[in-house]
Order: C-alpha cells, then structure tokens, then sequence
C-alpha cells in the first residue's frame, strides 16, 4: 500500500486479512489506495526540484467532511484557537508537538528543513481505516470504529507519518526492499521517541508500541507493531526481529513494514545501553547522510561512523559505539570490513 513515498500507517497484509475476516471498511480502504498512489508520481519529484524557502512551517487542518478528497474545508490555521472538533485540535498539536521536537532538538526547520507549511487533512473518507504521508500533506481516517479509531489521535502515528516526510528530504530513501525497510524504520523510530516525549516516559516506562492508541479493544492485537518484540502486535504481524527471519518475497514492496522489524530492534536494544536522546542523535545524523538506495548493511557502517564522530567530539558517551555495534549483531547485521 505503499509506492515511493506513498506511505500508511498501517499495512496492507493486516487490512487484507482483516478484510478476509469480513471487515468491509478494511476492503474500501485498501480499494480507495490504488486512487491515492495516483497524486504521488508527480509530487515528490516536483516537491523535490522546486525551489523553497518563504514558508514558515505552519500548520494547516482541513476537514475532508467524510470525502475522500484532500482540502476540501480549511477549519484551523497556525496561531487560531481550538475547534469544538477535538479530531481537528488533536491533528493541530500533535503535528505541532512533532515539529517542535525536532526544532528544539536537531534545529530542524519543518519538514523539509526550509520552513515547509505542514498540511493535516482530518475526517478523510468514510469509515477509512488509514493514515498517510503522500509527499506533500498528511492525511488521516477516522477509523470504522470497529477495529480502527480516530489516526489523527495517535502521536506516534502522526510522528510516524511526519517523519516520512523528514526522510523524503533527507535521505530520500527508496521505498522498497531493505531501503524502503530502512525508510519505514525511521518513522518508527522517531514515532516512538516522540510518543515517549509527548507522554513524558523513560525507556522503561516506554510500551515500544506503534499505533496502539489507534486499534480498537476488537482489533486481534494491542498495535500495529512492537520495537521491543517485534512480530507480537498483533494476530498478522510478520516483522522479524533477526535477519534469520528477514523476508525475501515481493509482497509489501518486498517487506517494507516486515523487514523493519531488524533495525527496530537494534534501536530498542541500543536505547536500552545508552538512552534515548543520544540515540535519537545517533539516529537523525545517520538519516542526514543515508541516500536513495542504502541497505541495511550501509545503515550500519554510517551509524558506526557517525558514533564514533559523535564520541570523539563527546555529544554522545564513550560506550556508544559499542553498544550500537552489540545491538545491530544481536539482530543479526554484523560489520563485514573492519
Ligand atoms: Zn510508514
């Protein structure tokens, strides 16, 4: 359900065997995609060549009223008060919290760290069952209610989704195999760092959950996905969390939302040696130098690098390499040239 930059939040096998089970608005929403995927082969490529710089990074909440239409009513712009729609409000300051993080932490300007506007569209569809970053907007379903509810009210979705954003401008990494895997990996990765922040927990406090807040009591799990123990969110979570079990077929633009399960792993794994803020550093240098079409073995000699500089210049402690090293081999990437 994804296609370049075309990213959900929840993916395709769990709606598809939700919709096996008899889930109608699971069906309808996987069936509105291949709509969707259409707007996203021009806008990236157009986003990326044009030239920017006069935006100021805020915040836009459109209603869809139940379309499934983007823009269809703007309801709250940067600096207006609350709504009486508690769904428009909680899309305006949980994108508003994500933006602020990583301004006060990384010094990042917006998504695309040139100040761009952050476009939410709310109430998207009927009974919609997704959210998504399409290269230019955010875009959330009100859930059926009956396994899915509210996405606009999930931090760690909307980080997640917004992050997707960050990444397109970063390090544009290609959505699919183990690029698109890594893609997917760092939405999670600063989805859940941000969700720890917005609710003020630790690591250990930290349930390491993506899109728990967004499933229903019906839903055959307690989430989308687990850092911390991946493949046990739910009923039809395939992530491995070892590259023995790394998926090599073609479904899910060959394992995007499952073979992220390896990195996430190692992240929760690294946070639990040296923390989360040094590694969410870590992490968001190694996304500054990533490209289009790194693997995971890349990904691993960067972040090596970028520790080691991080050490040497004391940002981060001087276990930090070490640890990181620990985690990615307990997941099975280990360093091939010394
Ligand atoms: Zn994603």
């Amino acid at each position: 359900m994804c296609d370049k930059h075309h990213c959900h939040i929840v993916p395709p096998h769990i709606l598809e065997e939700l919709a096996k089970r008899g889930s109608v608005s699971c069906k309808k929403t996987l069936n509105d995609t291949r709509r969707i995927l259409h707007k996203r082969t021009t806008v990236l490529n157009n986003l990326l060549v044009r030239e920017q710089g006069t935006a100021k990074g805020n915040r836009f909440i459109y209603d869809c009223q139940n379309q499934a239409k983007q823009r269809v009513e703007l309801v709250r712009k940067e600096g207006e008060p609350n709504t009486k729609d508690t769904t428009v409000n909680s899309a305006y300051d949980t994108s508003g919290f994500v933006r602020g993080y990583f301004k006060n932490t990384f010094g990042l300007n917006s998504i695309n760290d040139k100040g761009l506007d952050i476009i939410s569209n709310v109430h998207y569809g009927t009974d919609y069952n997704n959210a998504f970053w399409d290269g230019d907007e955010m875009t959330y379903g009100d859930g059926d209610g009956i396994e899915f509810k509210n996405f606009a009210g999930g931090i760690d979705v909307v980080a997640h989704e917004l992050v997707h954003g960050i990444t397109q401008f970063l390090a544009n990494l290609e959505y699919q195999g183990q690029s698109g895997a890594l893609n997917e990996h760092f939405s999670d990765v600063f989805g859940t760092v941000v969700k720890q922040k917005y609710l003020g927990h630790d690591v250990s406090q930290a349930d390491w959950l993506i899109g728990d807040t967004v499933v229903t009591e019906k839903f055959p799990g307690i989430a989308i996905r687990s850092m911390k123990a991946p493949g046990t969110a739910n009923d039809f979570d395939k992530q491995p969390d070892h590259m023995d079990g790394f998926y090599s077929g073609p479904a899910n633009q060959q394992g995007v939302h499952i073979n992220s399960g390896i990195p996430n792993k190692a992240f929760y794994l690294s946070c639990l040696e040296i923390g989360l803020d040094q590694c969410a550093l870590i992490w968001f240098n190694t996304l500054k130098t990533l490209w289009r079409t790194a693997e995971f073995d890349d990904m691993l000699d960067v972040i090596l690098q970028v520790t080691k500089k991080l050490q040497n210049e004391e940002k981060v402690g001087n276990t930090a390499v070490k640890a990181i090293e620990n985690s990615f081999s307990s997941v099975g990437i280990s360093k091939t040239i010394v």
